[in-house]
């Protein structure tokens, strides 16, 4: 039996989170957890720093990304795990990613401009902390400016989609996604299916067995954003076509709603199996390939 817990779902400065990859490590440490997985969305730059720090401090870390797909209505962000963070295939991909950002950023600030504001690309760049700049840091800097009450106005008023200084950032398919993750050695999972606007069984489990014919081997059941019933759904349809089932709590490092790294809003007991499970998986396909 092995024992600890784990979070499998995280961000850092390479992304939207305020921890440094480093800090993150010795934060989880701290609290008492046994492994987490470095989830930066479209990005692995994280990773190796957090690889170096759980390596000096005897930590297990996992390296791995959070990808967002082509998806109508809702959203669709698939996790890697266990990635060959140098693997060719993987490097061109993201490397795509990071030039549509860099096209997309100076577009929002152009349309916050237009509407009055006074914002300039640098000080988002000043925000985002040196890694990739997201509309998380457009949010900071709007709030700082006093332009927005919270971080939550800056979204309903500017930055989500369908408000005026919204700007759509390109997206790999599903298919895309799975393969280069495939490729990189790493397992892929659906992140939050919450978010993917999927009311109805039926077409959530079409939806699901797609994306399994692509690659996919899990599903990301526990997350503090999941009601009971979507973890006991979620958990069905994974056992039902015999998924591994992860969780992690989507930790940023500047929540204010009282969510925590590993524990989410205090109940999420995420055990080391998980893990055991997810590498077993891996060998089992890379040993098939
Ligand atoms: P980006 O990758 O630049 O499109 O930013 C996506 C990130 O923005 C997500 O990971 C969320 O953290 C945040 N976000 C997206 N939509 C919203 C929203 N409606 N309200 C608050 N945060 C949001
Ligand atoms: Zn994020
Ligand atoms: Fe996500
Ligand atoms: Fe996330």
């Amino acid at each position: 039996m092995s024992t600890g817990f784990v979070d499998l779902h995280l961000h850092t400065t390479a992304s939207d989170g305020v921890l440094r990859p480093s800090e993150i490590v010795r934060y989880a440490k701290t609290k008492g957890l046994r492994a987490i997985a470095i989830t930066d969305h479209d990005t692995v730059e994280g990773c190796e720093e957090a690889l170096a720090e759980g390596g000096r401090i005897d930590f297990e870390v996992i390296p791995g990304i959070e990808i967002s797909a082509e998806h109508s209505p809702g959203s669709m962000h698939i996790l890697g795990f266990f990635l060959d963070i140098d693997h060719p295939l993987l490097k061109e991909r993201l490397k795509y990613l990071q030039k549509a950002r860099a096209e997309r950023n100076p577009k929002i600030t152009e349309k916050l401009n237009q509407l009055g504001i006074d914002i300039t690309f640098e000080e988002v760049l000043k925000a985002s902390g040196g890694g990739q700049v997201g509309r998380p840091h457009f949010a900071n800097v709007l709030l700082e400016k006093k332009v927005v009450r919270n971080f939550q106005e800056a979204f309903d008023r500017f930055l989500k989609k369908g408000a005026p200084a919204y700007v759509d950032k390109f997206r790999f398919t599903s298919k895309e996604a799975l393969h280069f993750i495939s490729e990189a050695r790493g397992v892929a999972v659906l992140a939050h299916p919450n978010t993917l606007g999927m009311s109805r069984y039926s077409e959530l489990e079409k939806l699901v067995l797609q994306l399994v014919d692509e690659g996919l081997q899990g599903i990301e059941v526990y997350y503090p954003e999941h009601s009971r019933e979507e973890i006991a759904l979620y958990r069905s349809l994974a056992e039902r076509h015999a998924l591994l089932t992860t969780g992690g709590t989507d930790y940023h490092g500047m929540e204010k709603n009282g969510l925590d790294i590993g524990v989410g809003r205090g109940d999420m007991k995420l055990p080391y199996s998980i893990v055991e499970r997810i590498k077993a998986a891996r060998s089992r396909s890379l040993s098939g390939r």
